[in-house]
């Protein structure tokens, strides 16, 4: 915040497809779409209709003990979607709340299905795992940096290593490691499997990991031993979901269906926060009983099933039928996988990794031996600065430089964010290869 108030600030007021604009009038390309949550671009014709004639009937009743139309169209639209078999759905307010209720379910579902299999109630979760800020979400969390100060508030969780290619936890290398960093995830189950409630995944790319991609096959991986140790699957689609990846849901690309899967961030095509948790018809029956029996979920958010929220998400979908969204994405993904190369050739960039419109480059100060630049030299916040002086609008994690447009950003736009962003780089990197010139100098 000290830096913060020296700055001068960049209010957004208006929006239009991929461009912010500023108090000032200035246009800016959405280069991480408003934090990953917008897909068709801002100020879309239906999604503002739909939010308009919704406001018309009511903004919001309350979900429980009662329900309203665009929150029961919606569920049944999402179970449509969804992987096979996840068949009910929960709503809540955001990522957060989607993975915290997810967690509570699982719990709660291995105490109603066998009481006497004992307590089941740990979790296992990938290094650098990224769920969320609440005190849950926190606890099956991997980023030191967010979490260390509140250790004492958290509840244990089992990391397993990243597929983290580039700084393979290993040191070995795809494909001839054949995935060995999914190797402890079956020792860890086969002794602690008894006590173990579920697997938290964010299938194929850990974004706020620094958009880490997985190879293929490592979802498939993680779905077959949970299958086989009797433990929960948790899919975590807050970010890869809504077709950031190319696919309606990440999870598609394996064809995996896991147990429990939560959803938010693009869910209303990024205009209010809605979350949801997915859940299979097995786990749904588990809570099911005589009132007496207090086998009720006792879990919901003031705002739960917000109609507003519901009809954004609604049009949202209709959207994707409409304007073939999935189909579009898919044929500009290679295009952006082209005009991403030449960027390797830039002096500062070690990796750039690709799931769809979801893109991380990776900064370090040395190419050969892959040394990181400190945190605190704040290489993508100074791409970020740069960038936003040329018109495009990022917010870079450490040392990683993220791009995940809107779906609906066009080649052009597209080649102008790239173009954007090579300039950046290549900028710091000139001021910085000076500085350090002038600090060898003397
Ligand atoms: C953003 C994110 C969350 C948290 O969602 P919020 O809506 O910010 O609470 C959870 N999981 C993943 C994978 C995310 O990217």
């Amino acid at each position: 915040m000290k830096e913060w108030e020296q700055e001068v600030p960049l209010i957004i007021e208006r929006g239009k497809g991929p461009y912010l604009i500023d108090l000032q009038g200035r246009r800016y390309l959405d280069g991480v779409s408003s934090l990953w949550v917008n897909v068709h671009g801002h100020r879309h014709p239906i999604l503002d209709k739909a939010i308009q004639d919704q406001l018309k009937k009511i903004s919001h009743s309350t979900l429980l003990g009662l329900s309203n139309p665009p929150a029961i169209r919606l569920a049944r639209e999402l179970v449509h979607l969804a992987p096979p078999g996840l068949t009910r759905v929960f709503y809540s307010d955001d990522g957060s709340t989607a993975v915290e209720v997810a967690l509570k379910m699982a719990v709660q579902y291995w105490q109603q299905r066998k009481p006497s299999a004992g307590p089941k109630w740990k979790f296992v979760r990938l290094a650098l795992a990224y769920h969320g800020d609440t005190v849950g979400a926190m606890s099956v969390g991997g980023v030191e940096l967010f979490q260390e100060r509140f250790r004492p508030l958290l509840f244990p969780s089992m990391p397993i290593d990243p597929p983290y290619c580039y700084r393979c936890p290993l040191h070995l290398k795809f494909p001839s490691c054949q995935m060995a960093c999914i190797d402890p995830l079956e020792e860890l189950l086969a002794k602690e499997h008894q006590e173990i409630a579920g697997v938290l995944v964010e299938p194929l790319v850990q974004a706020v990991a620094g958009i880490v991609t997985a190879p293929a096959g490592h979802l498939t991986k993680v779905r077959a031993l949970c299958s086989k140790y009797h433990v929960l699957m948790i899919a975590d689609e807050v970010a890869t979901g809504f077709g950031r990846t190319g696919k309606m849901f990440a999870c598609e690309h394996e064809s995996v269906a896991p147990d429990l899967m939560a959803i938010a961030k693009g869910l209303t095509g990024g205009y209010l926060p809605l979350g949801a948790t997915l859940a299979t018809e097995e786990i749904y029956q588990a809570f099911l009983g005589e009132y007496g029996e207090w086998k009720t979920f006792f879990h919901g958010h003031s705002y739960t099933g917000n109609p507003l929220g519901c009809a954004a998400a609604l049009a949202n979908l209709e959207i994707f039928k409409t304007e073939r969204t999935l189909a579009k994405v898919q044929k500009r993904i290679p295009v952006l996988q082209r005009v991403l190369k030449p960027l390797a050739r830039l002096a500062h960039v070690g990796d750039i990794r690709q799931c769809g419109y979801m893109v991380g480059i990776e900064l370090v100060k040395n190419k050969a031996t892959r040394e990181p630049f400190p945190l605190t030299a704040r290489m993508g916040h100074k791409v970020m600065l740069e960038a936003r002086r040329r018109g495009l609008l990022i917010r870079p994690i450490g040392n990683v430089v993220v791009l995940m447009p809107p779906l609906s950003t066009s080649v052009k736009e597209l080649r102008q964010m790239v173009s954007i962003i090579s300039q950046a780089v290549t900028v710091v990197g000139r001021d910085l290869g000076q500085t350090m010139e002038k600090a060898g100098r003397m």
